[in-house]
């Protein structure tokens, strides 16, 4: 059988994300699908599934991780679109599979794990021995960019959702994950984030954020999400009358409930980055 149910698993759980360039890089945009295509310093083989299309170099990359990519991406794309609450997505998404950061960087201008050209429904992503990035995170970004009227009015909210759309972030469940970052001492105040995300470790601001919006949206709905993409947290006054900090200490009793006592987040980011937490 030309697919491997367990091999699938294995490759599934290691996708590991430390943060994406959609944002950071704020007016840069990678190269769209033609351009690159067009580029003849790279040979891509294109394979294609109902709604992606995925680019890579045979030579280079693992065949393997190319059959998981049909087999997730298009497992997890109906469950992409019920999250954002659309119904139907008109465009085909684009995938290239990049082996290394330097081809990465070579390709888009920079080292990245990820990026998405949201406008040519586009996404650039890692996949080796170390990261793969199986994951809806960047297509999260390019749907909910093209579908929900444009650009987002915070970062802390497009990344928490980015992050949700995928559930799990390491591994772990967020709002545990969010409890262990809480008893290290290690959260961010909600309103640090929503001015100055960029400023604060990738570690802990994207499973944080994830965390929040995870919340958010299982108290509010993904209505008041929206409402957040459109408009920043000056909704949360508007709308709900409660100031960030009322919020947060909602949030805070939420995860409180959860065990994370099974996680080890501080000693995998150690084992793969040699950076503590
Ligand atoms: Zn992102």
């Amino acid at each position: 059988m030309w697919f491997d149910m367990k091999k699938y698993l294995i490759i599934g759980f290691a996708f590991l994300i430390s943060s994406c360039s959609l944002i950071q890089f704020g007016g840069y945009n990678p190269p769209t699908k033609d351009e690159l295509l067009s580029n003849s310093a790279y040979k891509w083989q294109k394979d294609s599934t109902d709604n992606f299309n995925y680019y890579y170099d045979p030579i280079t990359m693992s065949q393997e991780y190319v059959d998981s990519a049909k087999i997730y991406f298009e497992r997890n794309y109906p469950k992409l679109l019920k999250f954002l609450g659309i119904k139907e997505y008109r465009n085909k998404l684009n995938l290239f599979m990049v082996e290394s950061r330097p081809k990465m960087k070579n390709i888009i201008g920079m080292e990245t794990n990820g990026i998405a050209n949201a406008k040519d429904n586009t996404v650039y992503s890692l996949f080796n021995a170390n990261v793969k990035t199986y994951g809806m995170h960047e297509f999260c970004h390019v749907i909910s960019i093209n579908e929900w009227g444009g650009m987002y009015k915070e970062i802390w909210l497009s990344e928490g959702l980015a992050v949700n759309s995928d559930n799990i972030w390491w591994g772990f469940e967020l709002h545990a994950l969010a409890n262990y970052l809480q008893h290290k001492g290690k959260l961010i105040p909600l309103a640090e984030l929503v001015e100055k995300f960029h400023d604060y470790n990738n570690f802990i601001s994207y499973p944080e954020c994830g965390s929040i919006v995870k919340y958010l949206n299982e108290k509010y709905g993904i209505e008041l999400i929206r409402e957040l993409w459109k408009n920043g947290s000056i909704v949360f006054e508007n709308k709900l009358h409660k100031s960030i900090k009322s919020i947060e200490e909602e949030w805070l009793q939420e995860i409180n409930k959860h065990d994370y006592t099974a996680i080890n987040y501080g000693e995998k980011i150690f084992a793969l980055y040699g950076e503590k937490l």
